[in-house]
This record gives C-alpha cells, structure tokens and sequence, in this order.
C-alpha cells in the first residue's frame, strides 16, 4: 500500500510555539532581523499580525516543528508537555529550545524526554518584559546542549543578551528562578511597607517615590553580603550585629498599624533562629545559615508522553 501523500514543509530559520505575549516578541524580533518564521499557536488567530509581517502559519505542531529548528514559549510545563508529546517522532534528530518558565527539575525532564527521542535540547530562561526583547538592555540564559546553543547563538542574539550556564538543563531555570525570588520578595517588601503608611494617609505612590531611590542605593550593599557569604566568615569586623538587625520592632510597628507583619516577621524569624543559636554579635549574612538549613526537596514530574497535568 502506498504512503500517504504529504505536503511538503516550507523550511524556514525558527518555528515559534505560542504567540502570547512573550512569544510574539520573540517572533517579531526575528521577522525584524530579517529571518524567516513560521508560527503556530493554540488557539488560532494569534498568528495574523506576524503573517502579515512575513511569518509562515503552520496549521499543525507536527507541521511546525519539521519547518526548523523549534522554539516552545508556551505557558508554563505543563503545555509544553502536552504540545510536544504527540510529535515526539516528528522532533527525532532536530532542535528544540524551551524558553517557557519551567522549574529546573522540570526543565531537566524535557531534557531527558528529548534525549530519548533523539532531539537536542536547549533550555531558555528569559530575564525581560517582552517589551525589551530585541534589546540589549534584556537578559536571555540558557543551559542544556552547548552545540545546539553555539548554533542558535546568531539567532538568540537577537533577542536579548545571551549567557550560557553550562550543560545541565537545570542551571539557566535555577538562575533565573533565584533572581525573581529576589524581585518578588522586594516587591513584596514594597507593598508591606505602603500598607504601613497607608493609615496615616500617605499614598503608595508617595511612598514610592520614597522607597525606590531607598532601596536603589542599599543595593551596593549586596556585593558587600556577597563577599561574607562567599568568604565563609560572618564575623568580618566592621558589620551591623544581627543583635542591632533585630527587626521586632518593624513587626511590632506593622501589627500596631493592623497590617499582617508576614513579609516582615519571615525575615525576623531568620534572624532568631541564628540568634538563638549563639550568633546574634555576628553580621546579617548569617541569616544564609538559617536558610541552608532547609532540605531540598524535588518534586517528581511526568514526561511529555504521559498525558494531561495532573
Ligand atoms: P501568555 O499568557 O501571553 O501566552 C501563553 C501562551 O501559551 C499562549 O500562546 C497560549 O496559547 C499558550 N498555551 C497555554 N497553555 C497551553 C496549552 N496547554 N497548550 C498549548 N498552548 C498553551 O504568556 P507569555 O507569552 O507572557 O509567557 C510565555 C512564557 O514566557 C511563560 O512561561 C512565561 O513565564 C515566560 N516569560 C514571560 C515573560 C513576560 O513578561 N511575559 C517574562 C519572562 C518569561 P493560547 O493563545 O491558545 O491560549
């Protein structure tokens, strides 16, 4: 019996899966580099704008993914999943680059998963609104197949400024993942503290224009924390005591304003349990001792074939 006829696949430079936010930036940034594109996404229509700009529209995943070397921007794991795990045999011996927001074990099972199929995995962790995708001023790590990432390197240039992290797929995830704790917890910090104020009448946005030179000028005093951490020694001369970092007071202050002290009352209760420990007359950093003390836990994850999120 013979083979079904099928239509053959129009190469191009990228094939891009998901055109949401972030993945319409991607693409665009491309067509603007004058690359060629074909896009796919869930939900039609999203494609319009970017085929009217030059991109090819794949009515399929498996026709997308046999166009070029593939880039997933979709949501979160679980869609990679079930996207790519019906057209794992069409991925067989091509690339695939994930820059969906995966946790680092989670980016390691698509390696893993792709590694089975034969297909060469780069994984992406975007540090960029889409709005600066196509800038310098972005941030794009990745970590996985340093071949498939040298290959890619003219391409992922576009984008952003692009910084390898090594071989596990886990790494470029880790990293980023780490720095938007950062980020979260200062927002967080922020939004605590305009609560505080709120009572006596001052706005969030007066307080803002407070708070951000504040805290722009306290972080020259990472590389600071950054050197004790590194050094080992919390006890350098010269430190704030945590016995003076002692923030009681703060959460004092918050419960007296009736507002929930949490942000606050976590960092204090780092700070306790070194104190309580006996190391209340050494530095602040210490407070990287309470926090090492929790176990790392992994969560196991399924793999693309297996079906629907659980
Ligand atoms: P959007 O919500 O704008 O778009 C999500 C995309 O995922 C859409 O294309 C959507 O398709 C698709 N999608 C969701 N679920 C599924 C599924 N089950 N199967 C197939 N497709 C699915 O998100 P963004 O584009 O902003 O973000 C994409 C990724 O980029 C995320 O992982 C995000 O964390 C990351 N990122 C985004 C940043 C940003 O500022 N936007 C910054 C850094 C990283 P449909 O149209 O059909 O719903």
């Amino acid at each position: 019996m013979s083979e079904p006829t099928r239509k053959p696949v129009q190469l191009t430079d990228v094939s891009m899966l998901g055109l949401g936010a972030m993945g319409s930036a991607l693409a665009a940034a491309l067509l603007d580099a004058g690359r060629s594109v074909t896009v796919w996404n869930r939900t039609p229509g999203r494609a319009a704008e970017l085929m009217t700009r030059g991109a090819r529209g794949a009515g399929a995943v498996g026709e997308a993914v046999t166009a070029s070397p593939v880039v997933v921007c979709l949501l979160k794991y679980d869609s990679v999943r079930d996207t790519l795990g019906p057209v794992a045999d069409e991925l067989r011996g091509r690339t695939l680059l994930n820059v969906t927001t995966t946790t680092p074990n989670e980016s390691r099972q698509l390696a893993a998963w792709a590694a089975e199929f034969g297909v060469t995995y780069l994984d992406g962790a975007i540090m960029a609104v889409p709005a600066m995708i196509g800038t310098r001023e972005g941030q794009i790590f990745y970590s996985g197949s340093r071949k498939a990432y040298d290959t890619l390197l003219p391409t992922l240039d576009v984008w952003a400024t692009s910084e390898f992290h090594g071989e596990d797929a886990g790494r470029a995830s880790l990293v980023d993942l780490a720095m938007l704790s950062g980020m979260y917890q200062m927002f967080a910090g922020f939004i605590h503290g305009a609560a505080m104020v709120a009572p006596m009448g001052m706005s969030a946005s007066d307080f803002a224009a407070r708070q951000a030179p504040f805290l722009a000028a306290m972080t020259h005093g990472l590389a600071g924390f950054a050197e004790i951490v590194d050094g080992g020694d919390y006890a350098v001369p010269g430190q704030q005591s945590l016995d003076f970092s002692d923030l009681s007071h703060i959460v004092r202050a918050s419960e007296e304003q009736g507002v929930d002290a949490a942000p606050i009352a976590g960092v204090q209760a780092l700070i306790s349990r070194q104190i309580d420990a006996g190391h209340g007359r050494e530095g602040f950093a210490r407070i990287y001792e309470s926090l090492r003390a929790a176990r790392p836990t992994t969560r196991p994850t399924t793999r693309p074939e297996e079906g629907t999120a659980a």
